[in-house]
């Protein structure tokens, strides 16, 4: 199967099978991989349901006419720290996919503008080296300025790990300050698990005072630390406000450092991110009477039903391609999907009834959900790449609605056909940006010297709106100075990840949860029932396909009784 092949789309009323997997996306062709190719299990014993048309959920890689490398709807990137990601694609799938490096650029040349101001986002350490603290538009406390948003992070959490006393007795040289502006965090995954649920705020003059960490959101933290204008600087010169906004703080620390137990650098591969689910899918439908059903989509499932003999479940299907319902029979059921998925389930059946299961109700709710929408662009030429910017990769940043922009690539051959990733919207922006994308006259694309109109016939209904379209490209000349003629893109396609089924890009813990009970409750909610839920949402790496590997793996060793896979390194932290 490649990306071009037709999936199965049938239907077969009474279908029997053991386990039921709904969810095509990473976690749920992981779970039915391992399932089969490593446990053996038969194929027709797993078979994996999935509505959309296409596989991989929220991997999305497409290849805009003109252009010949992948652009991303998606997931984009790993981390090599991420160890069954980094092995399937580097090791297990070695001869199908290609890693490839992500280049995040040059500092000294990608942008930075916040407030009407433009700067280098080197610009902080050039003044630091020269003994001077960067002016910004940011009233900053005194003992705040000068910072870039990566270093006032490290130095709040810093500052809150130090203030710990128990932190300090425990953990003695795990974090250091480095230089005036700068820490260093020497603690791995399985340091902060332990440092999560126990760390305590320790400042007497707050109100926060004494609370657990995990207890406190994010913003409140922040604001406690630096003033709500250290806020603003950091939720705008960090470049996401999904990292700001107001989440468990337990959960955000580490995420703001990463993983110090290796020294990882940003990948991607080469025929696209979405390359991995296509992997697992292939060595899953090799296995004989394995299938992904795809346009089906989930109803509802009982447990009472003419069948519960033989089989504990029935589930209803609707086949959206027909149009028309079909039962399949199960002993197990996986919803390998997010938050809002799962909210879209019939809630009145057994297993969601609020009034039965109030506990699980809330678990669902523990996570909150954020928006995402890309943005890509094709462009005839690579106008970064020209005087005055001469960026070649990488990322500039704005507190414009748009964010943040990614100069993506350039063709390798023939026409130097370019894309940029022209916005990357979350939390805050969303409501900027929907009644925009919303809008009914879409963008229309145009030939250009190597591209023919026709080659834009099958993209036309996948174009961002004409206003959203003109909208991104005010801001990315205000982003870029009036020194840079930025000419009209020839193409564009755009993704909103809030649409049903999924509701949000990614997830993240709300405060106040007990994070290590959560996740260990949703891959088994009832003792009695053999349901179960994995995925991005409820791991502690949201936003990555690390996360939903992981929730799945430990699904998989605990409640189907399968052994460590012999080609992940043994000892890797699973997490919760
Ligand atoms: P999903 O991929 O959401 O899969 C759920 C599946 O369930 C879908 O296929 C859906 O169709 C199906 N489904 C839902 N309801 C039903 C139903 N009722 N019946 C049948 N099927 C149903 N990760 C990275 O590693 N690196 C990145 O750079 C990165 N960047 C990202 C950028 C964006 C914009 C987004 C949106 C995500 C990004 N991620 C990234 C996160 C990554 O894409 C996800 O963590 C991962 O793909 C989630 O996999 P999953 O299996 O948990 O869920």
């Amino acid at each position: 199967m490649n990306k071009n092949t037709p999936l199965f789309t049938g239907m077969q009323n009474g279908l029997t099978t053991e386990v039921a997997i709904i969810g095509a996306g990473c976690s749920g062709l992981y779970t039915a991989y391992r399932l089969t190719v490593d446990a053996g299990r038969p194929g027709r014993d797993v078979q994996i349901f999935d509505m959309a048309e296409k596989l991989g959920g929220r991997l999305e890689s497409i290849m805009m006419p003109g252009m010949d490398f992948w652009g991303e709807l998606g997931g984009m990137r790993y981390l090599t720290s991420q160890k069954i990601v980094t092995t399937l694609i580097e090791e297990v799938f070695a001869a199908q996919m290609q890693p490839a490096a992500f280049p995040m650029g040059d500092p000294a040349k990608l942008l930075m503008y916040l407030r009407k101001q433009r700067f280098h986002q080197n610009d902080w350490q050039l003044e630091q080296a020269e003994g001077r603290q960067l002016a910004t538009r940011y009233y900053l406390n005194s003992d705040d300025n000068g910072y870039n948003a990566d270093q006032l992070f490290n130095k709040i959490i810093y500052d809150v790990l130090m203030a710990d006393p128990w932190f300090v007795t425990n953990f003695p040289g795990k974090a250091e300050q480095t230089g005036p502006y700068d820490y260093a965090f020497y603690l791995t995954s399985e340091d902060w698990a332990v440092v999560k649920p126990a760390l305590t705020y320790h400042f007497p003059a707050s109100h926060y005072n004494l609370l657990k960490v995990n207890d406190i959101g994010f913003w409140n933290l922040i604001k406690d630390q630096v003033s709500q204008e250290g806020y603003a600087f950091l939720a705008n010169a960090g470049g996401y406000y999904s990292n700001t906004i107001n989440w468990n703080s337990a959960e955000a620390f580490p995420y703001m450092v990463g993983d110090f137990s290796s020294n990882p650098t940003y990948k991607t591969i080469e025929e696209g991110y979405d390359s991995i689910a296509y992997a697992l899918a292939n060595a899953y439908t090799d296995v004989a009477d394995a299938r992904i059903w795809s346009q089906n989509k989930l109803l509802t499932f009982t447990n009472v039903h003419p069948r519960s003999a033989d089989f504990r479940y029935e589930l209803l299907f609707l086949n959206l391609a027909s149009n028309e319902q079909w039962k399949v029979y199960a002993n197990t059921i996986v919803l390998a999907m997010p938050r809002k998925s799962l909210e879209l389930l019939d809630q009145e059946n057994f297993f969601f009834d609020v009034n039965q299961h109030a506990e699980l109700n809330e678990n669902i709710r523990s996570v909150i959900m954020e928006p995402a929408f890309k943005i890509l662009m094709g462009f005839e030429s690579p106008w970064w790449r020209q005087e005055p910017l001469n960026i070649d990769s990488g990322h500039s940043i704005t507190d414009l609605p748009m964010r943040q922009c990614y100069y993506f690539g350039t063709n390798a051959t023939g026409e130097p056909n370019s894309m940029l990733l022209g916005s990357y919207g979350d939390m805050t922006t969303q409501t900027f940006w929907k009644p925009l994308s919303d809008a009914k006259i879409l963008f229309k694309p145009r030939a250009t010297r190597s591209v023919a109109l026709a080659q834009m016939k099958d993209f036309e209904e996948d174009q961002a709106s004409q206003v959203m379209v003109d909208e991104v490209m005010d801001q990315l000349r205000e982003l870029h100075g009036p020194e840079v003629d930025i000419p009209a893109p020839y193409i564009t396609y755009f993704r909103d990840w809030t649409d049903d089924p999924y509701g949000a890009g990614y997830h993240a813990w709300k405060a106040g949860f007990d994070v290590r009970y959560v996740m260990r409750y949703m891959r088994k909610p009832f003792a009695t029932e053999s349901i179960h839920i994995c995925g991005e949402a409820y791991s502690t790496q949201q936003g990555w396909v690390e996360g939903a590997f992981c929730v799945a793996e430990n699904m998989l060793q605990e409640h189907f009784g399968l052994a460590w896979p012999t080609w992940l390194e043994e000892g890797y932290f699973l997490s919760w």
